[in-house]
C-alpha cells in the first residue's frame, strides 16, 4: 500500500513536469515540443490518478487551470507593492520634456539606455508567488487594493502556476505584475456570439478582458483564451543579489523563471532611438492581433531608478508615450437599415467620410435598437467614431450639446425595407427580422438552409450555384426550385449536361422527404431539426399545423413560447401562405406521421432553463440538445425548474434559482449530462 501511494506520487511528479515543459513551450516559447495528442493523453492521465487519489492534488497541477465553482463575490486586497500608474506623454515634444525634467534631477548622468516595451491595451495583474507557486492573482483596482481573482487567473495559460525557481532557490517571494489580454481574434469570436444571441456587445477588447475578469465563475473565464504579457519583476533584494541590475535583464528573467515577455521590446542606446521605435510602432501596431495604445519607456538602470524614485503619482523614471487615439468625430448624415441574410435588419450609420487608422470610414454598424437607444444617436448628430486594428467602425458615443433642434429619434422600421412584410422582434432579444421567406434579401440564406443535407438535401446545390440562380432572376422562392429543367441549368455559367441532369434528378428525389424535413426546411426561427420533428409528430399534416393556436403548439412536450410564437406567426403570413401551397402543389409531403426514434432519453421528466451566453454552444443549441435527450426547456425559474444551465452575464434569473436552491450546470456539466 505505502509503495504503491509512492510510485503514484512519482508518476504524479513526473506527469506535472512534463505537462509544465510542455505548457511553457507552447505558450510561452511559441515552439512546442510535443503533439497535441501526447499532451491530451498525459493530461488525462495525471486526470486520473488525481480522480483516485484526490490526496496528490495540489494547487499547482496543470489540472487545476480548468476553473472551480463560482465564488459568490470577490474580495479586496491590499497589494504588498502598490502599483503606480505612468505619467502619459502624447507626442515626442512632450517625452522631450520627460527627457529634460529627469536630466535636470541627475545632472551627473551622461548616457543612459532606455527599454522601449509595447503598451498593451488590457488590465494590469499584479500575480504572487511564494516558493515559486501562485498563491494570489489580483486586480491593479486603485493601484493600492485590487481585488483577489486567483481562480480566474489560474485559468490564463500563459501565466505559470509555478515558477522554474533554479538559481533563486532561496527566493521565498517574487511579485510579478503583467497586462492580461483578449487576441482580437478571440473578441471577435467574442462578441459575434453575443450578437447571434442579441445580446449587448463589449465595445472594445480592453472592456471583454475586464468583463471576463470579473466573472465569479472561472470555468467561463477557461473558455475566454485570455493572454498575458509580464513586465514587472520584484524580487527583495534583486539588484543587491546582482540578480538583475536593469530591466533589461528583469525581463530575460521573467522569460526565464516561466513567464510570456513581449517580443518586441528593445533596448535603446540613445533618445533618438526611442523616437524611432515610437514612430515605427505607430503603423506596425496595426498588425499585431493585439491592441496596443502605446510605447512604455523606462530607464534601464534599477540603481538610477532608484536615484530618480517617484513623484506623489508616477514613478520619475518612466513615461507612457502614447498613440494619437483611433477616433474622430464626424457627422451622421443618415440612418439605413440593411437586410442579411438570416433576414436580420441592422442599422447603419451613414457618415461623412473621415480619415481613422489610415482608412476612410464613411459608415458604422450600430448593431440593433439597443444600441441605437442607448446612445440615442439621430441623423445630423456630431458623433465620434473609432477604428481600431481590423474592428469594424463604431460609433463611441453622440456630441449632443452639438445636436441641432429638429431631430428625430431613429425608430427601427415596422415592415422590411427590402420585401415590405412585417418584421418582428421577440421578446428578450435586441435584433429584429424580416420573416418572409420570399424576401430577396434573405432568398440565399433561406434556399441554402432548405437544400442543406438535415433539410431536403439536394446534393450539387452548393453557395455558388444557389447565389446564381437569384442573381440572374431565374429563383424568387424555394418552390421556383421544382420548375427548374435542364435547359434552364444549361444556359448558367459552366454548367455541363451532365451536371444538370443530375441537379434536376436530385431536386426531384427532395419530393419524397418526410414532412419532419420539409417543415425544417422551411427555416422557420428557432424550428430546428428536432423541434420539427416534435411538431409533426402532434401536426401529421401542414393544414393541422396552419391552423393551430399558438397556445395548441405551446402545448406540446419540449415546444417553448419562443419557438409557438415563432411557427405561429410564420404561417399567418400570407407569402408563406402561397410558398406552402406552390410546394405542395410540385409534390412536397406536407402530411406524414413521425415517430421519435432517439434512444437517448436520458433527461426525461427534466425541466431546464437557461441562461446568460454558453461558451460554445448557442441557445437554440443547447435547448435542442436538452430536447434530444427528452428533457423540457422553460422562459422562467420556478420551483418545478429541475436544472439552470448558466452561462455569461446571467441576470435575475441566477438570483432566483439561487433563492430557490435549484442545481445549476455549466455547459460542460450539461454536456457530461447527456453524454457527449
Ligand atoms: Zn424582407
Amino acid at each position: 500500500m505505502e509503495s504503491l501511494t509512492l510510485k503514484v506520487k512519482q508518476r504524479v511528479q513526473e506527469l506535472r513536469q512534463l505537462l509544465q515543459q510542455a505548457s511553457y513551450a507552447y505558450y510561452v516559447l511559441d515552439s512546442p515540443i510535443i503533439e497535441d495528442a501526447v499532451y491530451d493523453r498525459l493530461y488525462r492521465e495525471l486526470q486520473q490518478l488525481e480522480t483516485e487519489h484526490p490526496e496528490v492534488v495540489t494547487p499547482d497541477s496543470p489540472t487545476q487551470r480548468v476553473g472551480e465553482k463560482p465564488a459568490t463575490q470577490f474580495t479586496t486586497v491590499r497589494h504588498n507593492i502598490p502599483l503606480y500608474s505612468l505619467e502619459n506623454a502624447f507626442d515626442v515634444d512632450e517625452l522631450q520634456a520627460w527627457e529634460r525634467r529627469w536630466r535636470r534631477q541627475t545632472p551627473n548622468i551622461d548616457a543612459v539606455e532606455y527599454v522601449c516595451e509595447l503598451k498593451i491595451d488590457g488590465n494590469a495583474l499584479a500575480l504572487t508567488y511564494e516558493n515559486g507557486v501562485l498563491v494570489r492573482g489580483t486586480t491593479r483596482g486603485d493601484g493600492v487594493t485590487g481585488e483577489d481573482i486567483t481562480q480566474n487567473v489560474r485559468t490564463i495559460r500563459s501565466i505559470p502556476l509555478r515558477l522554474n525557481m533554479s538559481g533563486l532557490e532561496n527566493v521565498e517571494r517574487v511579485e510579478v505584475r503583467g497586462e492580461t489580454f483578449l487576441p482580437l481574434e478571440v473578441f471577435k469570436q467574442i462578441n459575434s456570439q453575443r450578437l447571434a444571441a442579441g445580446e449587448q456587445l463589449f465595445a472594445n477588447p480592453r472592456n471583454a478582458t475586464a468583463g471576463t475578469l470579473r466573472q465569479l465563475d472561472s470555468r467561463i473565464v477557461a473558455q475566454r483564451q485570455l493572454d498575458f504579457f509580464a513586465y514587472t519583476l520584484h524580487i527583495p533584494g534583486l539588484d543587491d543579489a546582482s540578480i538583475a541590475n536593469t530591466q533589461w535583464e528583469a525581463l530575460e528573467l521573467l522569460q526565464n523563471i516561466g513567464f510570456r515577455v513581449n517580443p518586441n521590446k528593445h533596448l535603446c542606446a540613445t533618445y533618438a532611438e526611442v523616437a524611432e521605435y515610437y514612430q515605427h510602432w505607430d503603423t506596425e501596431r496595426l498588425n499585431l492581433d493585439y491592441m496596443t495604445d502605446g510605447v512604455v519607456v523606462k530607464l534601464n538602470s534599477f540603481k538610477l531608478q532608484e536615484q530618480l524614485g517617484f513623484t506623489q503619482k508616477f514613478p520619475r523614471w518612466a513615461v507612457a508615450l502614447k498613440y494619437a487615439a483611433e477616433e474622430a468625430p464626424t457627422r451622421v448624415e443618415n440612418i439605413a437599415v440593411n437586410v442579411g441574410r438570416t433576414g436580420a435588419l441592422t442599422p447603419l450609420a451613414e457618415m461623412r467620410p473621415v480619415q481613422l487608422a489610415g482608412t476612410t470610414v464613411s459608415r458604422a454598424t450600430l448593431h440593433n435598437s439597443d444600441r441605437i437607444a442607448q446612445l440615442d444617436i439621430r441623423i445630423g448628430d456630431t458623433v465620434i467614431v473609432r477604428k481600431a486594428g481590423e474592428i469594424i467602425p463604431e460609433v463611441l458615443r453622440v456630441l449632443k450639446e452639438l445636436r441641432p433642434d429638429d431631430t428625430k429619434p431613429f425608430v427601427m422600421p415596422t415592415h422590411c425595407p427590402v420585401c415590405n412584410q412585417p418584421v418582428v422582434r421577440e421578446m428578450g432579444e435586441a435584433v429584429t427580422r424580416c420573416v418572409n421567406a420570399s424576401c430577396a434579401a434573405i432568398l440565399k440564406g433561406a434556399i441554402e438552409h432548405w437544400v442543406s443535407r438535415d433539410a431536403l438535401d439536394i446534393r450539387g446545390m452548393g453557395e455558388k450555384l444557389v447565389h446564381q440562380l437569384v442573381d440572374k432572376g431565374v429563383v424568387h422562392s424555394v418552390a421556383d426550385l421544382y420548375d427548374l429543367t435542364e435547359d434552364k441549368f444549361c444556359e448558367l455559367e459552366r454548367m455541363g449536361k451532365k451536371s444538370a441532369e443530375k441537379l434536376v434528378s436530385a431536386i426531384a428525389c427532395s419530393k419524397n422527404q418526410p414532412w419532419s424535413r420539409v417543415l425544417y426546411g422551411l427555416g422557420i426561427r428557432h424550428v430546428g431539426s428536432v423541434n420539427a420533428q416534435l411538431l409533426t409528430e402532434k401536426f401529421p399534416s401542414v393544414e393541422k399545423l396552419a391552423q393551430a393556436r399558438q397556445s395548441d403548439i405551446e402545448g406540446i412536450y419540449g415546444i417553448g413560447a419562443e419557438i409557438a410564437q415563432s411557427a405561429y406567426q410564420w404561417f399567418h403570413i400570407a407569402a408563406n401562405q402561397t410558398l406552402i401551397e406552390r410546394l405542395q402543389a410540385a409534390g412536397l409531403q406536407f402530411v406524414g406521421e413521425v415517430t421519435l426514434t432517439s434512444d437517448n432519453q436520458k433527461l426525461v421528466g427534466k425541466t431546464f432553463v437557461i441562461t446568460g451566453t454558453l461558451p460554445t454552444l448557442k441557445r437554440d443549441e443547447a435547448k435542442a440538445l436538452i430536447q434530444k435527450n427528452g428533457g423540457k426547456v422553460t422562459e422562467s425559474v420556478s420551483k418545478k425548474t429541475d436544472y439552470l444551465v448558466v452561462g455569461e452575464d446571467a441576470g435575475s434569473k441566477l438570483e432566483k434559482a439561487e433563492s430557490l436552491g435549484i442545481t445549476q450546470l455549466s455547459e460542460a456539466q450539461l454536456l457530461e449530462l447527456v453524454g457527449e
